[in-house]
C-alpha cells in the first residue's frame, strides 16, 4: 500500500512518517496541494493520503475536491489533518468528498485505529477490482480456450465492420471446423478433446495476423474475422492457416495426435452492410461445401461489387 502524506510543515510530516513506519506501507511525501496532485496523477498513485487542510497554494479540501471530480476510479482514502477541530469544520471536510479526519497535534493511537479502518477498506475494494476483472474476463473470453467467446465476436465484427467502412476495406468471416472432432472426443474422451480445442485455438491465434481477430463460436467451431483486400489474399491467408493446422502435433502424455481443419470464408464490401448473422450464414455456407468436397480445405466465397471479383468465387 502506498501512503501519501501531505502538509506544507516539515514537522508534520516527520510526525506521521515516524507514527506510520511501524505499518507496511510505502510512504511518499507532498510539501504541497500541487505536489500533492502531482503524486495522484502519477502512474502510481497512493491508495491512501493524509492530507493537511491549509496548504499555500491548494489546501487539502481543494485537493480532495478535485480528484473526486477527475478521477473515475482508482480514488484513495482522503484523510484531512487539521488543528481545525470544531464539528461544522470536520462536516465540512467530509462533505468535501474526504472519507475521514484527525485533528493535529495527531495522536498516534487514533492515527492507528484509523490506519486500520483505511487498510480494511482499501484492501476490500482491491478484492473487488479483481473478481470484477476476472467477471469481465469471463464476459469477453472462453475458459477454455482463452479466445473471444461468441459475444464479444459479434461485438467486435461490429466494430471491425465499421472500421472497414471508413478504411474503404473488404471484411472476411470465416468459420472453422475441426474435422472428425467427435472421434477425437469419443476415442480418447473429452480431457483430451479439451487439450486439441485448446492447441487448435492456439495454432488460429499464432498463425492469423495479430490484428484479426479469433472466437470461439461454439463446440469445435472458430469464427475468423479478418480485414483483406480480395478474395485472393483471404485464400493465401486461411491457406496458411490451414497448413498450420495440418503440421501441429498434438501431445497428451504418450499420444501424439493430427488434425485437420475445414474452412468456410465469406468476403464481403462493408458498404452491403450484412449483419453478423448474415456473415456467419454465408461462412457456414462455405464451410458445408468444404466438407462436401472432402474437407481440409478452404472454399472462399464473395459478394464483392468492385466489377472486378466474380458475385461468388469459389476456388
Ligand atoms: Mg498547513
Amino acid at each position: 500500500m502506498k501512503v501519501l502524506i501531505t502538509d506544507d510543515e516539515i514537522t508534520t510530516r516527520l510526525t506521521l512518517r515516524g507514527l506510520l513506519s511501524q505499518h507496511d506501507c510505502e510512504i511518499v511525501e507532498a510539501a504541497s496541494g500541487l505536489e500533492a496532485l502531482d503524486v495522484i496523477q502519477s502512474d502510481s498513485p497512493p491508495n491512501l493520503i493524509f492530507m493537511d487542510w491549509n496548504m499555500p497554494d491548494l489546501s487539502g479540501v481543494e485537493v480532495t475536491t478535485l480528484l473526486r471530480e477527475t478521477l473515475s476510479e482508482d480514488q484513495p482514502y482522503v484523510i484531512i489533518v487539521s488543528s481545525y477541530n470544531a464539528d461544522e469544520q470536520i462536516l465540512e471536510a467530509l462533505s468535501y468528498g474526504a472519507d475521514d479526519y484527525i485533528t493535529k497535534p495527531v495522536d498516534g493511537n487514533f492515527l492507528n485505529a484509523k490506519f486500520a479502518v483505511a487498510k480494511r477498506i482499501i484492501d476490500t475494494q482491491e478484492k473487488l477490482k479483481q473478481s470484477n476483472e476476472v467477471l469481465q474476463k469471463l464476459a469477453y473470453y472462453d475458459e477454455l480456450t482463452g479466445v473471444l467467446n461468441r459475444r464479444a465476436g459479434n461485438a467486435s465484427f461490429m466494430v471491425e465492420l465499421e472500421r472497414c467502412v471508413r478504411n474503404d476495406q473488404n471484411l472476411s468471416v470465416t468459420m472453422v471446423d475441426i474435422d472428425y472432432f467427435k472421434n477425437v472426443n469419443d476415442t480418447y474422451g473429452h480431457q483430451t478433446g479439451d487439450i486439441v480445442l485448446k492447441e487448435f485455438a492456439n495454432i488460429l491465434r499464432k498463425t492469423i495476423r495479430p490484428y484479426d481477430i479469433v472466437c470461439r463460436y461454439g463446440g469445435e467451431e472458430f469464427l475468423l474475422i479478418a480485414e483483406v483486400n480480395s478474395c485472393h489474399e483471404a485464400q493465401q491467408l486461411f491457406e496458411r492457416v490451414r497448413l498450420a493446422v495440418n503440421a501441429l502435433e498434438i501431445k497428451d502424455g504418450p499420444l501424439s495426435l493430427k488434425i485437420t481443419a475445414s474452412f468456410g470464408v465469406y468476403v464481403v464490401t462493408p458498404s452491403i452492410q450484412l449483419s453478423f448473422d448474415d456473415m456467419v450464414k454465408y461462412a457456414d455456407e462455405a464451410l458445408y461445401q468444404a466438407k462436401g468436397e472432402g474437407r481440409n480445405r478452404v472454399i472462399v466465397k464473395s459478394a464483392l461489387n468492385d466489377g472486378d471479383a466474380p458475385l461468388q468465387e469459389a476456388y
